[in-house]
């Protein structure tokens, strides 16, 4: 059976909200035949983030690097945290980071109040800041919404990903499956390969992509034409390592 072999938005217990530890976040990788994952954690602007200095320290951590069969990508889930696009890690640390996800979350300063301000704001994110991925992008679960079309063909152009997100899916709510059929709608407008994200919280959820996959199913995709089934697209978008 043809499988993932990447997932590159997971988080560890120094999320502050999630519930396993590096190690068992690997373990689980490892279990499920994958061959890349990127440990993403919440930035700083989260109440229950880690500081800045976890990101420093985990980059410093070498052995990480020499995992037999698993290459392990250090990451961060950077927060926008104003209408200028500003983020909560700086450009520095971005640069030497292996993958820069950004996206809104809730309780992190930021206080967008329209759907022009938000998309905005992600658009100067964009152009303002190394990013590999947008995380999330405006999904109902969270009080930002943006107009879709602008930063998915910003994005496609800059080489930028923009995430389905099996944490959003894995209810198959109806209002965040509708919500993610028009985002893959404009990423096949706009011609921009397709990346699930587990958004692990847990262990176990490491590399699970089957409601993203029901969705791509059920729009007429294959699944194993993601970022995620593909070796040379992952060493295309994710070739950074230290
Ligand atoms: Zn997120
Ligand atoms: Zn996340």
């Amino acid at each position: 059976m043809v499988q993932p072999l990447a997932d590159f938005h997971i988080h560890t217990i120094f999320s502050g909200h999630a519930f396993s530890t590096l190690q068992e976040v690997i373990c689980a990788a490892l279990q499920r035949g994958l061959t890349s994952i990127a440990i993403t954690d919440h930035g700083p602007a989260r109440p229950d983030g880690p500081k800045l200095d976890y990101f420093k320290n985990l980059l410093r951590q070498d052995s990480l690097r020499l995992l037999p069969g698993l290459r392990v990508l250090i990451g961060v889930e950077a927060n926008i945290i104003n209408s200028s696009g500003d983020l909560d890690v700086p450009d520095k640390l971005l640069s030497e980071l292996d993958v820069v996800i950004v996206g809104f979350h809730n309780a992190t300063g930021y206080g967008g109040s329209s759907r022009a301000e938000n998309t905005n704001a992600l658009m100067r994110t964009l152009k303002r800041h190394r990013v590999n991925v947008v995380s999330h992008i405006g999904d109902p679960r969270f009080p930002f919404p943006v107009e879709l079309e602008e930063p998915i063909a910003a994005a496609s152009e800059k080489g930028v990903l923009v995430e389905l997100n099996q944490s959003a899916l894995h209810r198959w709510k109806p209002e965040n499956v509708a919500h993610y059929d028009s985002v893959l709608t404009l990423l096949e407008k706009y011609h921009s390969p397709i990346l699930m994200s587990s958004d692990a919280h847990i262990s176990y959820a490491v590399g699970v992509f089957a409601e993203c996959e029901r969705l791509l199913r059920e729009h007429g995709r294959d699944p194993v034409e993601t970022v995620n089934y593909s070796e040379s697209l992952v060493d295309k978008y994710f070739k950074r390592i230290r």
